[in-house]
Formats: C-alpha cells, structure tokens, sequence
C-alpha cells in the first residue's frame, strides 16, 4: 500500500471504491480497487475471485492485472489505467454524432478478442456493458471489472444463477433459461448497438417494456448509413435463442470482420506495452507480503470436444407455461416510480453509482415481478444478483423458446435464409461449448499460487 499514493477517487461503488495511485517515486499510475471484505467467508471468496479471474487474463484488450494484496479488511487491486475512460461517457460525449463504422468494427472486434480469450478460459464475463469497457489514448479497448466473472468447467451445462446488468440481460436470463456462454455474447451485442446507435437497443419506460422488448428482440433497426454487415451481424447476436446466436469465434470469423481482426492483431503485436509476461506485474499475497512473478497464464481448462452427444446435455422441464413474456403479457403495466432520466443527449440513461448492489430470487417470473415493481428502471443499469433454482432441472423450459425438441446444433441458421448470404458457408460448431459453473472450493491464496507458478 505504501508504494501507493492516492491521486484521486475515480469510482464508488456497492464494493467500496476505484482510485487513481501513483507509484511511488514514479510517473506510472494504475487503477487500485479497493473492496471492503465481506465477513462471511463464502462472500469474502467471492471478492477475492475478482483479483483471481483477473491476474489470469493476459491478453491486449483486457485490463492488464499488476497486483492484489489485503490490509485492514480491505481486498486490494492493482491494475493497469485506462486514461480516457469508459465507453459510456465516449458514447456520451458524441452528444448525438454517430461514430464511423470503421471505429465501431475497430472497437467491436478488439472486444470480441478479449471475450473470446475469457471464453477460451472458461470464464465468462457476465457483466458486459459500456461502463465496464475502457479506452486507452492509444484507442485500444480494454475490458475490465471482473467482479461478477466466474470460472466455468464442464461442458453442455450452464449457470443457474446469474450476475447481471438488466438493461444487458438476455432473454433467456428473463425466460428463467439457464446461462452461458452466448449471454454473454448478447451482452457484447448490446454494446455493439450503443456505439452505432448511441442508445440503448432496448430502452423502455417501464420494467416491462424493458423486459418486453428483450425477449422479444425487438429494437429499431440501425441507421441507414451502416452496412448490411453491421446490421446482419446485430440481428444474429440478438437472436433470442442461444443456440442460435453466434459464439465470439463464430463472429471473429465473419468475412466482413478478418480485416478488421488482422489490422488489430498486427497492431497489439506492435506494442511493447502489451507484451506478456510484465515482470513488473505480480501479485502480492495477503499479509505474508511475499511477491511472486506475473503468472504466465496457460489455459486452466483443458478445451474439451464440444461434438459430445447430444444426449449429455442436461434437458430442463417441457410445456412449463408461465414464462416471463406471458405473465407479462397479461400484467398490468409495471412502472418505475421514477422514470429513467435521460442523459443530456437524450440518449443515455442515468443511475446512481452510490447505491447498493441489489439482489433477487428468481422463482418466477410473478415473483421477480413483483420485486421490480418496487425498483426504480434507472436502476436497471447496475448490476445484480439474480438467484435461480439449483438444479438445472428445476429451470423452466419457457415458451420463448419454442424449437425446444430441436437439437442442440449451435450457431444454426434457421433465419434469413434468402438474404444472408453466409448461410452458404460452411459451418462448425467446435467453437460453441457451454459451459457450467465450477463446484471446486479452493482458497484464493492457493489460487493465486496456482495461476503464478511456471511449474
Ligand atoms: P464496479 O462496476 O463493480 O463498481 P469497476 O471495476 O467497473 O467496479 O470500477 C468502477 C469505476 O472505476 C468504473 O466505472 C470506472 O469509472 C473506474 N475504473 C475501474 N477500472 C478502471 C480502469 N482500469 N481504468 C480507468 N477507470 C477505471
Ligand atoms: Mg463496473
């Protein structure tokens, strides 16, 4: 802590707070999140997973990690500034001038790079939004706040409960559908349609509008001067279906986007800052202040063979009626109490960073319901904990998704048959793996050690 001095609080959060340190003796600043640890030991654990899923990504596009250590009940982590701040506030700035397309691409595919690193490491995001990607004045994108990731191990099985963004949240999320790696992909989707629209694709005045319009998948279409590309690409993402929705290595592989990824993956081999192995990145351990090399991250799960029979997919109750979109349907209008404050460009909604974290059951959809009928909608920009039955047999099968005797073919075209010409190539589906939340109970400490040792 001593090497630090603070320069100034950049965020406040349910968490405790982000700073801007300088190192001491120095010019070099680095961000430093400082979260206040839970007293239960479940809890604590999971802040620590934070500085954990963090020290393991090592990749041009994610938030380089330097150190984490504990002092005064305190989890601290140190980590690479991103001095032009969030895409919230870029999109913000634009105050209605839209951005190019060739920065969009530029942006959009140095995302999927990072999540497809994530991904490849069975981990997934589940908290994706503008406010939680950064730009650098080098105009790379950095995606950072790792707080809601979790590790994931086997395959064809999903999370049962869930960490989100509302405003960012999938249909199958709402659906009471479990979670998985193509949530997140909506999630980028999202974002993806905020930096060509500069709003939100699916603004609404109430809970449920909001959530109307996310299951249903309904947005405005994108302004004319964007490509066919762009809005093809925007109408998969948003497919309501995961199985349907393209995985980050399916999109990375669009023929509208190789150039694009090339150009980027020439350009992060030309910087020297985004080098692997930084000695000077490290991670101290709590209180025996012992400093260990930058972990050398090899993939901690092995990529398993996503052509498992079909029949190893765990199947979740048929016929359940009672899905979100049908209560929804039938229920009287749910509004906010305060109606979302538009931001000065009338485009970006408002919230307040200093409330708490809020937290959810999600039984059923009457429930959950309920529940937001008290929340304001502009709280539907922070993030949350959504609770789900334990057992995915316990998951209702919703009528959203209405092939539910389909096969588990992933990234399937069943759409657009006539005017999406890359229905014509061929297709795999090695790259789709769902992936379950891992049981394993291990201490960070030797977590940690794990991920820093070269072996
Ligand atoms: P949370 O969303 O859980 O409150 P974040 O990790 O997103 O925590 O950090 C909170 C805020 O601190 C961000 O919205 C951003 O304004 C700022 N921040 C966090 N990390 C960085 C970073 N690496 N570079 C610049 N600003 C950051
Ligand atoms: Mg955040």
């Amino acid at each position: 802590m001593e090497n630090y001095k603070v320069l100034s609080v950049i965020g406040e959060g349910s968490f405790g707070r982000a700073l801007l340190v300088g190192l001491q003796n120095t010019a070099e600043k680095y961000v430093m999140k400082e979260i206040r640890l839970p007293k239960s030991s479940a809890a604590m654990k999971e802040s620590r997973q934070e500085a954990v899923l963090l020290a393991k990504m090592k990749h041009p596009n994610i938030v380089k990690f330097r150190e984490a250590f504990e002092a005064d009940d305190h989890l601290y982590i140190v980590m690479e500034y991103c001095d032009r701040g969030d895409l919230l506030d870029t999109i913000k700035h634009q105050r209605g001038k839209l951005f190019p397309e060739h920065t969009i691409l530029h942006w959009f595919v140095q995302m999927c790079l990072a999540v497809q690193h994530i991904h490849e490491k069975r981990v997934l995001h589940r908290d994706i939004k503008s406010k939680n990607i950064f730009l650098t004045h080098t105009r790379t994108i950095k995606l950072g706040d790792f707080g809601s990731a979790r590790v994931l191990s086997s395959p064809m099985a999903y999370v049962c409960t869930y960490v989100g963004t509302p405003y960012y949240v999938p249909p199958e999320i709402w659906e009471n559908l479990p979670y998985n790696n193509k949530s997140d992909i909506w999630s980028l989707g999202c974002v993806l349609y905020e930096i060509c629209t500069l709003k939100h694709p699916f603004q609404a005045g109430s809970w449920k509008n909001l959530i109307l319009k996310i299951c249903r998948g309904t947005y405005s279409p994108l302004p004319s001067q964007y490509s066919y590309e762009l809005r093809s690409l925007i109408k998969q993402i948003f497919r309501k279906d995961p199985r349907q929705r393209p995985s980050v290595n399916t999109i990375l592989k669009r023929r509208g986007l190789l150039k694009v990824v090339n150009v980027c993956a020439s350009a992060q081999l030309d910087d020297p800052s985004d080098l692997p192995n930084d000695e000077s990145s490290s991670i101290i351990q709590p209180r025996k202040e012992q400093r260990v090399a930058a972990p050398d991250v090899s993939p901690l799960y092995v990529a398993q063979e996503s052509t498992s029979p079909l029949s190893d997919r765990r199947q979740w109750k048929k016929g359940a009626t009672d899905t979100v979109l049908n209560v929804l349907e039938n229920a009287s209008i749910l509004t906010s109490s305060i109606k979302a404050n538009t931001s000065e460009g009338g485009h970006v909604i408002k919230y307040d960073l200093k409330e708490k974290r809020k937290e959810w059951n999600k039984e059923a959809p009457e429930t959950l319901l309920n529940i937001l009928s008290n929340l304001d909608l502009c709280s539907a920009f922070k993030t949350y904990t959504i609770y789900r039955a334990k057992a995915p047999e316990d998951c209702l099968k919703g009528l959203l998704c209405n092939n539910s005797q389909a096969p588990d073919a992933t990234d399937s075209r069943e759409e657009e048959i006539d005017i999406d010409p890359e229905r014509l190539e061929t297709r795999s589906d090695d790259e789709d793996t769902d992936f379950e939340e891992e049981e394993g109970d291990c201490d960070w400490v030797s977590e940690l050690q794990r991920v820093t040792d070269p072996q």
